[in-house]
């Protein structure tokens, strides 16, 4: 098999439900029709072997992470995803990885409405993955990274901090494949790894947000790196802004002692002792974080909090926005250093994906 059956095999559509498709996989280039006064917003995510998944990331956990990451961008956007392209790098054609990826990425593409419409693909040394992910949005729908005010609220769709747990139950197995097997949390340490592997994106929570917040974001690389972005974007203050924090996940706490107990790796030895560095740090959550008015959030909960607990989602409200130029977390001040989240190119301590 070379590239072109590959392509024909695995990843081609041969009929694309959706009309706006006018050419699609087979030509240079894809035909889109947008539709009049409607923005297109574009996002693209990649994943890379032994960085953002490892020799036992299941398949189909790899192909509905790199469709998770590139919708959740675009919810926190407020667009509608409508578009995707895949750039394949690959060192050899293994069909029965092939099959599982690309079943699992046109189940995740359909679940979201989303087309997949062109792409690259290449051998190379290493499995790359990278998704560009296009969708609609009208300008006024846009929800972007600057625009926190004082005094406005911090929310999260979910908790957090349990991408982070399961990131190291799968350190854990690769250590050793017993970890979970001889474990008397089997079940604890599984929807942890689960957790980890397939997040589930808030896609029509940022439709309802996209009313009221003045900024959102994806929780990918941690709330404090993530939120540190909108604060520092955020410039119409005149004072330089800061964040006072204050929450408690209680389940977290649970679920951070019984790993504790568990973990072998001395890495992760001191981030388990401490609940909020793992909430506060944890990074691929893909959870919203709606930075809006007190009365803007008054007027979402009236309106829709019914309608949100149909879909799973209660708002947390986790802290404010103050004109401080401090961060405050249940207390204390932090500084806002190099150990927070993950960042490519950095040694971050805890959240080393390799
Ligand atoms: P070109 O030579 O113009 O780059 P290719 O021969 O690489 O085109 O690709 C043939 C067609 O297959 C194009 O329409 C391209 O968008 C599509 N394609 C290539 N790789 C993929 C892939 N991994 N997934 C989806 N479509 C792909
Ligand atoms: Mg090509």
């Amino acid at each position: 098999m070379h590239e072109f059956d590959l392509i024909q095999r695995f990843f081609n559509v041969s009929n694309y439900s959706d009309s706006s498709v006018m050419v699609g996989i087979g030509d240079d280039c894809a035909l889109l029709q947008a539709q009049p006064n409607k923005s297109i917003v574009v996002s693209t995510d990649s994943m890379v072997e032994n960085v953002h998944f490892s020799s036992i990331t299941p398949t189909d956990a790899i192909a509905h992470k790199l469709v998770a990451s590139n919708i959740s961008d675009i919810s926190a956007s407020g667009g509608i995803p409508k578009w995707a392209t895949l750039s394949l790098t690959l060192p050899c054609i293994n069909e029965a990885w092939l099959t599982q990826f690309s079943q699992t990425l046109h189940s995740q593409l359909n679940k979201y409405g989303v087309s997949l419409i062109g792409g690259d693909t290449t051998s190379g040394e290493q499995i790359h993955l990278s998704m560009t992910l296009m969708g609609e949005c009208s300008n006024s729908d846009f929800m972007g990274r600057g625009g926190a005010e004082v005094g406005d609220m911090i929310c999260l769709c979910d908790h957090i901090g349990e991408a982070t747990l399961g990131l190291i139950v799968e350190k854990n197995l690769l250590n050793d494949p017993n970890f979970i097997k001889n474990s008397s949390n089997f079940t604890l340490l599984t929807s942890l790894l689960n957790r980890f592997y397939y997040p589930e994106i808030q896609l029509a929570t940022s439709h309802i947000l996209k009313d009221y917040a003045n900024a959102t974001i994806d929780i990918s690389d941690g709330l404090l790196q993530d939120l540190g972005h909108v604060i520092k974007n955020s410039k119409k203050a005149k004072n330089p802004l800061g964040v006072e924090l204050c929450f408690n996940f209680k389940n977290l706490k649970k679920k951070v002692e019984i790993l504790r107990k568990n973990n072998k790796l001395s890495c992760y030895k001191e981030l388990l002792t401490d609940n909020d560095k793992v909430a506060l740090t944890s990074g691929e959550e893909y959870t919203l974080c709606s930075i809006m008015s007190p009365h803007k959030l008054k007027a979402l909960q009236k309106q829709h909090q019914e309608y949100l607990a149909t879909l799973g989602i209660k708002l947390y409200t986790i802290g404010e926005v103050t004109n401080t130029n401090k961060w405050v977390v249940n207390g204390k001040t932090i500084c806002l250093d190099d150990e927070i989240g993950y960042k490519h190119f950095t040694n971050s301590k805890y959240h080393s994906k390799t």
